[in-house]
């Protein structure tokens, strides 16, 4: 079990804004949870008091603070601006949205996540790809600070150093991710006041309502693909990510009025479908039943309006490739169109078994998501290579955009197991921290962020110019240390 200091565990529910002010005002230590999917805090664990976290220096009592019951509502501001309060999940936003002809930008493969753990964690999911994060959506985010009351942070207005607080050594370590487009590097974004709540996990306030950018609702058609496993060789996993590559919007800014071609190119490899094929769950079985087994398989989510143009480009590419190469050629009956309610059903139903199984088994999450540069992509692949040979593992994620979820999956009563997966873990984070070889420009927390799992990786990734920004943040934000007080910015 991670960490060593024993902690007073408490639980309560937040039911409205003065609820949270007096909560608030008691200044304990609290974690406040909205649907608990995060995958770096083991909720289910921590609740059974078998999780002891890594000491914070006098931190002896802790509060789960359930916002769930917060009142919910949403409104529609203008086209394409939406308002939401409360512990709305995507699933709900989305289904309001859809009534008004709209849709989301941003889409978390879980729907049962909050829109505002969403922010906490500067989610990202599959539509990245075609939108960026959800940094890039939120126009306006309103938060309750240390004193109980309620302040409004706008992307409008720029972050600007002051006699206290300098961002701009920190603004020019992270300059470099930004430029490769990365959604979320080993730290927070600070460039906009709103960047203040997203992405910071909640340790600096509390986020009660955003303002949000949404889209129109267009007709998209899925496709999938399927491809030679990844691990027996992955020309043609490098061939499509290059292809894919001409539909990302690098800006991560919807600056036209049309649609993207390709909203989603999302990964799931032969184990993870192997791992489907096991499920309880009828809907999962009968979706997983159209696909052959030991293949690889890219799904990819495209505008209707479209289709025409981009399966003419997609066939030109196959010819292409299969005649420029005699080794690897690909047949075009490895492309199907499948109906969106399969895509969805397979795609989230991988990490959430692997979730359920490690929490069943006690075990805590031994995986990590890498996001790289473009250039570096085939390098990726190599990397996870070398990952597999240690543990049965599982290979899945937003394929387009260089960053692919590796989960081991140990047997918690295989010691030896665990601890080649932490080892190997271990090694990585080290390697990505000091800028190692194979890479120059890694990030392992593009989605999920750093939770209480990740943090022991920090030390290596942090140096002076990022725990001075912290230490000043939590000073003028969190002067008693109550705001979620085991997270990053409190090594
Ligand atoms: C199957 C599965 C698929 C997933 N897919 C994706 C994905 O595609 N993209 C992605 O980004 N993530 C993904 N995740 C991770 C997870 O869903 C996100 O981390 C999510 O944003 C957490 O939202 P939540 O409501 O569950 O928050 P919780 O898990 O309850 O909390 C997460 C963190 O947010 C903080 N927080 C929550 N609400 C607030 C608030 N109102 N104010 C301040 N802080 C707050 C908490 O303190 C905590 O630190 C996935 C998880 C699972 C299990």
């Amino acid at each position: 079990m991670e960490g060593i200091a024993e902690v007073k565990l408490e639980q309560v529910r937040i039911c409205d804004l003065d609820a949270l002010k007096k909560h608030i005002h008691t200044r304990i230590p609290t974690i406040y949870t909205a649907s608990k999917t995060s995958t770096v805090i083991p909720f289910e664990l921590i609740e059974q008091e078998r999780f002891h976290f890594r000491p914070v220096a006098t931190i002896a009592r802790l509060v789960l603070a359930d916002l769930t019951m917060l009142p919910k509502r949403i409104t529609l501001l203008e086209n394409c601006l939406v308002r939401l309060e409360g512990a709305v999940t995507w699933e709900e936003l989305r289904l309001f949205l859809k009534e008004q002809g709209l849709d989301l930008k941003v889409a978390p493969t879980d729907e049962s996540a909050s829109v505002l753990g969403g922010v906490a964690t500067a989610a990202s999911g599959e539509r990245s790809f075609a939108f960026g994060n959800v940094r890039a959506q939120i126009v306006a985010v309103e938060f309750m600070d240390y004193k109980g009351e309620v302040q409004r942070l706008l992307r409008a207005k720029k972050l600007h150093s002051d006699a206290l607080i300098d961002f701009v050594p920190y603004q020019q370590k992270l300059a470099a991710y930004h430029q490769h487009h990365f959604k979320n590097p080993h730290a927070p974004y600070m460039e906009y006041e709103s960047d203040l709540m997203i992405g910071t996990e909640g340790q600096l306030g509390v986020i009660v309502a955003i303002e949000m950018e949404v889209t129109s609702l267009v007709d998209h058609s899925y496709f999938a693909i399927m491809l030679p496993r990844w691990e027996k060789g992955h020309f043609w996993h490098q061939q499509i990510f290059n292809f894919l590559q001409q539909f990302c919007r690098k800006d991560n800014k919807d600056n036209t009025e049309e649609a993207p071609l390709v909203w989603a190119a999302e990964f799931l490899d032969a184990n993870s479908l192997t791992l489907l094929r096991m499920s309880d769950q009828e809907s999962v079985l009968k979706c997983i039943d159209n696909f052959p087994p030991d293949q690889d398989v890219l799904f990819l989510e495209v505008t209707s309006a479209a289709l025409d143009d981009f399966y003419d480009k997609l066939i030109a590419f196959f010819e292409n490739e299969n005649n420029e190469s005699n080794e690897h050629v690909l047949s075009m009956d490895r492309i199907m169109q499948l109906p969106c309610e399969d895509y969805h059903c397979l795609r989230v139903a991988v990490p959430r078994t692997i979730q359920e199984s490690n929490a069943r088994k006690g075990v805590t999450k031994k995986g990590t998501d890498l996001q790289v540069a473009a250039h570096d992509f085939p390098k990726l692949l190599d990397l996870y290579l070398e990952a597999r040979k240690i543990e049965e593992s599982y290979l899945f994620g937003h394929f387009a955009s260089a960053h692919l979820h590796f989960n081991f999956t140990p047997k918690s009563s295989d010691g030896h197991a665990i601890s080649k997966c932490d080892q190997f873990l271990e090694e990585l984070y080290k390697k990505i921290a000091l800028k190692k070889d194979p890479f120059v420009l890694c990030s392992p927390f593009a989605e999920h962020g750093v939770g209480v799992l990740k943090k022991k990786f920090m030390q290596d990734f942090y140096g002076e110019v990022e725990q001075e920004l912290f230490k000043k943040l939590k000073d003028r934000y969190d002067p008693y240390r109550q705001f979620f007080p085991h997270g990053f910015m409190s090594l």
